[in-house]
């Protein structure tokens, strides 16, 4: 069975906002999957040039969620402007779990958790003359969108590796449910506990740049993959986390494929500077030995804010999978 033509396969037209949540906000007007005018972000404000939201870094954390909606909302309508009436979704990408609209975790936007956040947009929104629906998703699942689009490969699975303060793990086609790869359990050493969201042995608990920070005190994780990449005596302790950073990620790569079969894997975010492509396809190779599986494709890609936000609206665009039911008609037999 094969999806056909639904809107927004890159054929039609669709004139969608997309908006991602992270810092900063960054908003853009996507017409036919690539942006329209300049990315817009929330640290320059049109017409008060003082009145700066996020542009310390840290005063998103600080905004109680109505301030985060109206910051969210105050770029939609620069994003949208003169286009109010013809869009035909809004979309946006927030870090963490969002499940029907509400936000169900949100580990580094805490005040987030448990908002009506879709609810609360599309109100706010409205109130503002903009009633395209809106579609809230993960931040990890837009960047797979975004690179899907980006890369022609709207029609394949792909999944990304995002590696950054964080690890997202995002899939194209949006699929209902959880997936929160980034905590994938690989390691059963009890003292793997660095991982933000509490949990033992987690993939995020060695390579997010936190759990890094934690792990050596000492040292920033430049310097640690200096040391471990120096020709001449490198670090030991280095080397061996180097090791350690690399077997997890082909860990948790092999369970995904284990679990979904071969397919292409994004890798992206701005710690990708400390990966060893080679490195990782050695422990791949000794990880996954059954044929069939033996197909997956690895690819290093720019992470960029572009890319999230034509995902965002390219997330936005699609059917959900309950839509995709119960609208029989866009499926047919391949
Ligand atoms: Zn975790």
């Amino acid at each position: 069975m094969e999806l056909k033509a639904y809107p927004g396969n890159g054929r039609g037209q669709h004139k969608t906002v997309g908006v991602i949540l992270s810092e900063h906000i960054y908003a853009g007007l996507i017409v036919g999957h690539a942006l329209e005018g300049e990315l817009l972000c929330s640290t320059q404000h049109e017409s008060d040039p003082d009145q700066h939201v996020g542009d310390d870094g840290s005063s998103m954390v600080e905004l109680p969620t109505d301030g985060v909606v109206e910051a969210i909302c105050a770029l939609v309508v620069r994003a949208a402007k003169g286009h109010e009436r013809s869009l035909n979704a809004v979309g946006v990408a927030i870090p963490g779990l969002v499940r029907q609209g509400v936000v169900e975790e949100a580990p580094n936007l805490p005040q987030l958790k448990g908002a009506r956040i879709q609810e609360l947009l599309t109100n706010t929104l409205a109130s503002h003359g903009i009633t395209a629906p809106v579609r809230v998703v993960n931040d990890a699942d837009a960047m797979a969108a975004g690179l899907a689009s980006m890369h022609g490969k709207l029609d394949s699975f792909i999944r990304v590796w995002t590696i950054g303060t964080g690890i997202g793990y995002g899939m194209h086609p949006f699929t209902e449910g959880v997936w929160e790869g980034g905590h994938s359990v690989v390691s059963l050493d009890d003292k793997e506990n660095y991982c933000g969201c509490g949990g033992r042995g987690h993939l995020e608990g060695i390579m997010g740049h936190r759990a890094m920070r934690l792990r050596f005190l000492d040292m920033e994780p430049e310097e640690v993959f200096e040391a471990a990449n120096r020709r001449k005596n490198p670090d030991p302790r280095c080397l061996e986390f180097k090791h350690l950073w690399h077997k997890a990620l082909a860990a948790a790569t092999a369970t995904s494929i284990h679990f979904r079969g071969a397919g292409r894997f994004f890798l992206t975010g701005y710690n990708i500077r400390f990966l060893d492509l080679n490195l990782l396809k050695d422990y791949l190779q000794q990880m996954i030995k059954m044929s069939p599986l033996q197909s997956y494709m690895l690819e290093v890609v720019d992470d960029d804010q572009t890319t999230r936000v034509i995902g965002a609206a390219v997330a936005a665009e699609q059917p959900t999978v309950h839509e995709v039911y119960s609208r029989r008609p866009v499926l047919s037999a391949a």
